[in-house]
């Protein structure tokens, strides 16, 4: 190894360092910027180290400079402007759609390595062409996957779950026929047709596998693809014999499959019958318009909601996806902030899955500067809800739906906000409209609910002058 093979893999060693802190950096909110920051620093350093290797192996030709330079410059221009012009609600979406290239820029570096060497495919050692062959599999299906669930987040697949006749016996099929064909490809057979096979069924597997998950299930889907993600890269990195990729894909991976297996605890699921589409399809009817049918839904005014909250002893926030549509973020901190002053005692109770990605709530409310003591997560403040004199209730619904605790719907078995414990709620949110999982929410007529029709940033400003009044 000379000098500069040498500087180079210290190179590759510190950007894997950087990773690693940077990873640990996320662990908190202070410091999640600079963790972004420091791996982006890593990720970069790390791709100009290898455009040196190349340069030096003599490996780039001019077509291939002018294939790289239209490759970055076009990524990071639609990188920059996507970042900077996504709305937060769109937010998962885009993660998915992140994943998604992710796992399939993994699968075609294993399809471009294995069809430059297809010339000797009986030369390559069985440790490459394993990793091919997983590569191409888990990267496909992890870019299928995550574009359905990209669609699904988005509205533009069905967010139910939608079950094709003989699906599951389909993707063991498929799963069974990639593998043969794996085998083929392995034992030094089939070539190329091998390998765009086991692709195909990759991709295949990938759609039939996450149609049919849907109910309030997609947060462990997503996070169980990015997992996919991490892996494919990491066998990405086998395939190029890159140190410094196999770090990054592993480090992804594990944290995903971490998260994966948070999410799955906080909705009480197993990951095995998420995947198989166990949940989610229950015998309850989902979709069409939201009713009141088990009961009478109470009006309440915004008068009436602010003398409620303004004489309460301690308040409870819960806050959902409606309040990250509105971007109420700031009023809702404004409003907790209001009665603080007034001696009410304010906390937020944080679902896991509340939003549309993992940590969402989190996100939003250290955004706008809610004091970190206030925020109490599900354990925290379940216990908290029948000594609480009102709920408010901002645009969550799912996650606050007494439902869960019976079988047969699709939230069943769902850990919830006990909100129905308390002595009285008050929802904010534009109508009795579902929610992600889309079955009536029975909190809704509860003889302690009463209900605040408005969109949650109109309603919490009104809310804040309301409260005025009464200082
Ligand atoms: P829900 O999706 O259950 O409900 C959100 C509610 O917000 C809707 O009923 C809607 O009612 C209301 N809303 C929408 N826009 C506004 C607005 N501008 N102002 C006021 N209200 C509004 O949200 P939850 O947070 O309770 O639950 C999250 C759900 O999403 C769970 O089912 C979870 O599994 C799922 N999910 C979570 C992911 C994650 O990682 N966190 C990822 C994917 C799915 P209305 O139209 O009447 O206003």
């Amino acid at each position: 190894m000379n000098t500069v093979d040498t500087v180079v893999h210290l190179v590759y060693l510190a950007c894997a360092t950087c990773f690693v802190l940077g990873l640990h950096l996320m662990n908190a909110p202070a410091t999640a910027r600079r963790g972004n920051q420091l791996s982006a620093a890593g990720m970069a350093t790390a791709v100009a180290a290898t455009v040196v290797v190349l340069a030096r192996q003599h490996r780039i030709t001019a077509v291939a400079v002018v294939v790289l330079l239209v490759g970055v410059l076009g990524g990071a221009i639609a990188g920059l402007v996507t970042a900077r012009t996504v709305k937060m609600t769109a937010m998962p979406q885009l993660v998915s759609l992140f994943n998604a290239v992710g796992g399939g820029a993994a699968a075609l570096v294993a399809l471009g390595d294995a069809v430059e060497r297809s010339d000797v495919p009986a030369a390559l050692p069985l440790r490459t062409t394993t990793t091919i062959v997983l590569d191409l599999f888990i990267g496909g299906l992890t870019f299928s996957g995550s574009l359905v669930a990209s669609g699904k987040l988005a509205g533009k697949v069905p967010g139910r779950p939608v079950v094709v006749a003989g699906g599951r016996g389909l993707v063991v099929l498929l799963g069974l026929s990639a593998a043969a064909v794996a085998a083929l490809f392995l034992t030094g057979h089939g070539g190329i047709a091998a390998l765009s096979g086991v692709t195909i069924a990759a991709l295949a597997v990938g759609v039939l596998a996450t149609l049919p998950i849907g109910g309030a299930d997609m947060p462990v889907v997503i996070s169980l693809l990015n997992a996919c993600t991490g892996t494919a890269v990491a066998m990405a990195g086998f395939v190029l014999g890159s140190t410094v990729l196999i770090i990054a894909g592993a480090l992804v991976g594990a944290a995903g499959a971490i998260l994966t297996k948070l999410m799955a605890d906080a909705m009480n699921r197993s990951i095995t019958a998420i995947v198989a589409g166990g949940y989610g399809t229950g015998d309850e009817q989902t979709g069409g318009p939201a009713t009141a049918a088990h009961g009478t839904v109470r009006e309440t005014t915004v008068d009436d909601a602010a003398v409620q909250l303004a004489y309460a002893g301690k308040v409870v926030i819960v806050p959902g996806y409606g309040l990250a549509a509105a971007q109420a973020q700031h009023e809702v901190v404004a409003l907790a902030q209001a009665l603080s002053e007034r001696g009410v005692e304010v906390s937020y109770g944080i679902h896991p899955v509340a939003g549309r990605m993992p940590g969402h709530m989190n996100v939003l409310l250290a955004e706008a500067n809610a004091p970190y003591t206030q925020l109490k997560d599900l354990d925290e403040i379940n216990p908290e809800f029948a000594r609480t004199d009102v709920v408010l209730v901002v645009g969550a619904n799912d996650v606050t739906n007494p439902a869960a605790r019976r079988p047969g719907n699709p939230v069943s078995g769902m850990p919830i906000l006990d909100v129905d414990k308390a002595k009285s709620i008050i929802v904010v949110k534009r109508s009795l409209g579902h929610g992600y999982a889309g079955i009536d929410n029975e909190l809704y007529t509860d003889p302690k609910t009463a209900m605040l029709f408005a969109d949650a940033k109109v309603g919490l400003q009104a809310l804040i002058t309301g409260l005025h009044a009464y200082a």
